[in-house]
Parts: structure tokens; C-alpha cells; sequence
């Protein structure tokens, strides 16, 4: 029994670390050798009260901070953040299990949100409409919604909480993170960083837990808005909870994102595409490509050809390992539920093609390693086609024409991203324009879009009506004002009782 004295992940409060208090603990994996590495504090209802008050306290101040002063700290934190990425990364890695060039690349993609929100001020201006009646002016307005909430998930911990808290903090919010109990430990580091970059204390906290932690969060009258990212039964239920307790939620979820290839497409391009977004972060990613349908045999058999080989060389190890492409899964027991749908796959009667059930990596034969795995002719009909597997699990399902590719990306229940790989620009302009989808890639098996524009899906991969990061998380952080003022303030024109047109005030 490992006896040694473990490392707690405390809290983020008022600018402060705190421990937690509430006597209750979650463990934090090394999900390479598939260890306990430390454990993390779960808090209480009160502790999470503690963290609101702080952010109520600090909102005073700062939601009346000038927009250009307040994105002077967010260009400090952009230089902190990349003088420290090596080690951020490392502990991203270390928690995660995903390849350093991996967890630098997230965090890169977190910096470029951090970039947008310094240019924030642009678009918080107002319009204006000057004499809209004799003597009077209308202007919109955007304010920020106060103290806001953000809960994220494990497989981004650096990432996703920065498609928040920048662009909640640039608008003027106070914010309060809820990061997963599961790699807790890059929310507090990035958390001292804004301190270190001037932030004031308790614009931006965050506090370690699980459900009571998050229901706490939800039902809060202070807090008035809160964004999610994470798996979708979670997700519908914070959405509806949170907006049972009046609250703005966004609420991204599961998916099941398909690429479509066409049989004019290049072969090559199709094979590096689907082994970089099928197994890269393990296949833990919301925009990884989990099916691949193939439109006629021959696509399908010229691509299992080429396709094969490259999975069963796939190099797996751990994080620090020279030249591996790919990590364990997050815990034990996600890696035991990626197996136990490997099995089930089997049962439903799928061809399975690469197993990776059996894989031992030398030295680190306790970790949480699923070995990349695809099944073919998977049928809609089967679970592991329906169901969000989140592990290097691949489906390939065979379809004789597009219209039926199309449907089947139309028909399933999750929306996020789905690709199509084709030479031809009418099906590309086609698929494009009909798939039933939030993010589509042509020729692009990731399409994840750059922070300027707004990510998320459609169908049970969002709740709520906000996408995030780009002009909709401006929305999503700001409530609209129009102010009508008539000047000068003498002008009489009696008691009105009935409505005019518009200009006639
Ligand atoms: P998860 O839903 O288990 O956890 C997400 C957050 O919710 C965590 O902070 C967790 O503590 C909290 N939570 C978990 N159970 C809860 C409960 N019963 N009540 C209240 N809060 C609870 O998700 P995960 O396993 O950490 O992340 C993987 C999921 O996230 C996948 O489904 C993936 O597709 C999704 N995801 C979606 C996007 C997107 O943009 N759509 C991005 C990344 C991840």
C-alpha cells in the first residue's frame, strides 16, 4: 500500500489558495502509471458560498474598471502564460496523459482566446442612433452580467476554462471556476497567474469539487450566469437547473462526430486526417472524428488497406516517453469502460479490426492504456455507433451513396463537428450547407473554429442559445441596455396616453 504523504489540490479564493475544509476528497491520477498522484479537496456548499461572496465583493470594483484597463491584465497574463507553458504543459500531461506537444498545443489554442478577449473593448461599444424623435437620441449598451460561473471538463483543463474566464472577465464579470475534480491542478495555477498579471482578488476564483459544489453554483441567486462544458446528461441537467434558478446557461456537450469520404477523395490526406483525430488525445477530444463512414466498399476497402497498418503502429506510451503519439485515458475506470464497449462491439456482432484491449506498456503496465481500436461495419443500430465512447475507439460504417453518408450525420442525436472528404465542390458546398451540425470541416477533420469565431453544436451537443468564445461569448457575458434620452430637457409636449409611430416620441 502507497503510504506517502499526498499532495491536496486546495481552492483559489479571494486571491488566495485555501485548503479545503469541507473534509471530503477526490483522487488525482497519474493516469500514465495509474496512480494516485495527489488528491484534490471537494468543497463544501459554505466554501462555494465563500467563493461567491468574493466575487460579489470584487464585482463593485471592477465591472466599473474601464474596459481598456481591464484587458491590460489579460495582455500580462498572455506573456506570463507563455513564459510558463513548458510547465503548465508538463502538469496538463501529467494529469491528463495526453503528449506535452499535445497539452502545449490546447493551452496555445486557450492563449489565442486570451488574445481575442484583449481586443474586447471593440466589441463592447454600443450604437447610437442620434434624433430618433425631436430632441431624442437612442443608444444600446452591453453590461457585464456580474458574478458568473464556469464548469468544465477534464479533457481541456487548460483550454476550456479559457474559452470563460478571459471573455468573461474582459466584459467585467467576476468569475468563479468549478474545474474537474479529475486534473484540478491547471485552474490553480493559471488562477495565480492572473493574480501574478495585477488581477484584482476575487475577480477570478476558483473552487475544487464535485455535484454539491456544482449545485451550490446553480442555485445561488448572486450568480447570473453560468457556462458548462462536459458530457450531455450533465450538461441538460445544468442547463435545466440553472435556468429553473434564473440563470443564463450555455451548456456544451457529448458528441459523436462523423467524416464522411467520398470515394474521390485523396487517400493519403484521409488516412493522416482520421489518425490525428480519432486517437490524438486518445480519442478524448469533443471534435474527435469517432466515425468514419466510407460511401461504397471499394472507398472503404482501399482505406482499410492503408488505414490498418498506421493503427497497428501507433506508438502509445506515457506523456514524457520519446515519440509517443499517444497517452493512456484519463482514470482506471474510464479506461475499464472503453474496454467494456470494445466487448460490446463484439457482441453486437462489428468487425473488429485492431483490438486494443491487450496492450502492456513496459514500465508502466498498471496505467490507463486503451490501445487504438476500429471496428468495421458498424451499423446504426449498435451502441458503440450510438453512444459517445470518448477513448481511441473508431467506427466505420459502409454506405452505398452521400445522401445516406448525410442522413446518418443528420439522424444522430449529437450535433458538435462532423467532416467530409471529397475532391468534388458541389458535394462539399452541398454537405456543407445541409448537414445538420454546429462545426464542419471540409477536408478538415478537426474543424474546430479559430477564437474570433464562436465554437459549438447543435442538437444534444448544446444547451442554451450561446456558443462560446468569439462574438456570441461577448453575448453570452453582457445583457443588452437601450437608453432613450430627449435633450434639452425643457422641451414640453404634454401627457401622452396613446402609442405613437416610431419617431413621433
Ligand atoms: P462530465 O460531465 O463528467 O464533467 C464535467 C463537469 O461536470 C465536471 O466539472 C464535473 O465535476 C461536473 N459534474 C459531473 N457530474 C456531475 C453531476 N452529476 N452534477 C453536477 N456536476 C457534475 O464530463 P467529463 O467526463 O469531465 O468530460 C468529457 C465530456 O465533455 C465528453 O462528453 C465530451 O464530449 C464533453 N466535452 C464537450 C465539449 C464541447 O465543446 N461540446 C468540449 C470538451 C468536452
Amino acid at each position: 500500500m502507497d503510504t506517502a504523504v499526498k499532495e491536496v489540490v486546495g481552492h483559489y479564493i479571494g486571491g488566495q489558495t485555501v485548503s479545503g475544509s469541507s473534509g471530503r476528497f477526490g483522487d488525482v491520477y497519474n493516469p500514465a502509471t495509474g496512480d494516485v498522484a495527489r488528491t484534490v479537496a471537494l468543497a463544501s456548499a459554505d466554501e462555494v458560498r465563500r467563493a461567491i461572496d468574493n466575487a460579489a465583493e470584487a464585482l463593485v470594483g471592477w465591472a466599473e474598471v474601464p474596459p481598456a484597463r481591464r484587458v491590460q491584465v489579460l495582455y500580462r497574463y498572455r506573456e506570463l502564460l507563455i513564459q510558463n507553458m513548458d510547465e503548465l504543459a508538463r502538469l496538463l500531461s501529467s494529469e491528463h496523459g495526453k503528449t506535452v506537444e499535445d497539452a502545449k498545443g490546447s493551452i496555445t489554442r486557450g492563449l489565442e482566446v486570451v488574445e481575442f478577449a484583449c481586443g474586447i473593448p471593440q466589441l463592447l461599444k454600443g450604437e447610437f442612433s442620434e434624433g430618433v424623435a425631436g430632441g431624442v437620441d437612442s443608444w444600446s449598451m452591453r453590461q457585464p452580467l456580474g458574478v458568473v460561473a464556469g464548469i468544465t471538463p477534464f479533457n481541456f483543463p487548460a483550454m476550456v476554462p479559457m474559452w470563460m474566464f478571459p471573455v468573461a472577465i474582459a466584459c467585467g464579470n467576476t468569475f468563479i471556476l468549478k474545474p474537474s475534480e479529475r486534473n484540478p491542478s491547471c485552474a490553480a495555477y493559471m488562477a495565480r497567474l492572473m493574480t501574478e498579471a495585477g488581477l484584482p482578488d476575487g475577480v477570478l476564483n476558483v473552487v475544487n469539487g464535485d455535484k454539491e459544489a456544482v449545485d451550490t453554483l446553480l442555485t445561488d441567486p448572486t450568480v447570473q450566469g453560468v457556462s458548462f462544458v462536459g458530457s450531455t446528461n450533465v450538461g441538460e441537467y445544468i442547463y435545466r437547473t440553472g435556468c429553473a434558478h434564473g440563470k443564463r446557461v450555455q451548456a456544451l456537450c457529448g458528441a459523436k462526430n462523423h467524416m464522411v469520404v467520398m470515394p474521390d477523395a485523396d487517400m493519403g490526406q484521409v488516412v493522416d486526417a482520421i489518425m490525428g483525430a480519432a486517437y490524438g488525445s486518445a480519442g478524448e477530444r469533443c471534435m474527435a472524428i469517432s466515425v468514419v463512414v466510407a460511401v461504397g466498399d471499394d472507398t472503404a476497402d482501399r482505406m482499410m488497406e492503408q488505414l490498418v497498418p498506421r493503427i497497428e503502429t501507433l506508438k502509445v506510451g506515457a506523456y514524457d516517453q520519446d515519440g509517443v503519439e499517444m497517452g493512456p485515458v484519463i482514470t482506471p475506470d474510464a479506461r475499464d469502460r472503453i474496454k467494456g464497449y470494445i466487448d460490446r462491439g463484439v457482441e453486437e456482432g462489428a468487425d473488429l479490426v485492431v483490438d486494443g484491449r491487450d496492450i502492456s506498456i513496459s514500465g508502466y503496465e498498471a496505467g490507463c492504456f486503451v490501445g487504438a481500436t476500429v471496428f468495421d461495419r458498424v451499423t446504426s443500430k449498435m451502441d458503440i455507433y450510438r453512444d459517445e465512447i470518448f477513448g481511441p475507439v473508431l467506427s466505420v460504417v459502409r454506405v452505398d451513396n452521400y445522401e445516406e453518408a448525410l442522413n446518418l450525420v443528420n439522424d444522430h442525436e449529437y450535433g458538435n463537428g462532423t467532416a467530409i472528404f471529397t475532391r468534388d465542390g458541389d458535394t462539399a458546398r452541398d454537405f456543407g450547407h445541409r448537414a445538420r451540425i454546429g462545426m464542419v470541416g471540409v477536408n478538415v477533420p478537426i474543424p474546430v473554429p479559430l477564437a474570433f469565431h464562436s465554437f459549438g453544436g447543435w442538437k444534444r451537443s448544446l444547451f442554451g442559445d450561446h456558443y462560446m468564445h468569439g462574438p456570441e461569448g461577448v453575448r453570452f457575458y453582457t445583457r443588452m441596455k437601450t437608453l432613450t434620452s430627449r435633450w434639452p430637457s425643457g422641451i414640453k409636449e404634454g401627457a401622452v396616453f396613446n402609442f405613437k409611430a416610431g419617431g413621433e416620441h
